[in-house]
């Protein structure tokens, strides 16, 4: 049997902290799916396409990546992928709560999936989608925090 790991979130957009987790979790998987959310209550800057633009490019030189959409319950999206593990990424304390909830939650849905929690490289824990947003519209300099081709299609859209 194949092991195949979701690694679902918004990617709003993708940054180098997410991609990091990926690569570590491509070499403990046959396959990774990252699985981008498109009925996420929050609001989202760019689109669904967009999102799935960005990841996929950023992540064409890991060969066992997949990067699929999803508008249903995860672990319903995770069974559909025969997927036995979700992958969630923590990178401080103040994660743990709301991921806590989360896995409880789904693992009350379909107790057959696991949770698997990865921390990435030191130097990624204090990037998320939410500051390099913020850093962008301010004007500052995003370039540590997302690969290349991610800051340029996020320049463009501003
Ligand atoms: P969500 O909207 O579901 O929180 P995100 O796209 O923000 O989705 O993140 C997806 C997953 O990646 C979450 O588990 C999040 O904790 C994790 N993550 C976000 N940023 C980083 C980072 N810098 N390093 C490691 N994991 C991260």
């Amino acid at each position: 049997m194949k092991k195949i790991a979701i690694y679902p979130g918004s990617f709003d957009p993708i940054t180098n902290g997410h991609i990091d987790l990926v690569h570590r979790a491509s070499k403990l998987f046959d396959k990774v799916i990252v699985g981008i959310t498109q009925n996420s209550k929050k609001s989202s800057f760019l689109n669904i396409d967009e999102r799935i633009q960005t990841t996929s490019t950023a992540l064409k030189d890991i060969g066992n990546v997949e990067v699929l959409s999803f508008n249903t319950l995860l672990v319903d999206f995770a069974n559909a992928q025969n997927a036995q593990v979700i992958l969630r990424g923590l990178r401080a304390v103040s994660d743990f709560e709301y991921e806590f909830q989360l896995s409880g939650m789904n693992k009350h849905l379909n107790p057959n999936i696991e949770t698997l929690f990865m921390t990435p490289a030191e130097q990624y824990a204090n990037i998320s989608s939410s500051l390099v947003r913020e850093i962008l519209s301010l004007g500052g300099d995003i370039s540590a925090f997302v690969p290349k081709s991610v800051e340029t299609h996020l320049k463009t859209k501003l």
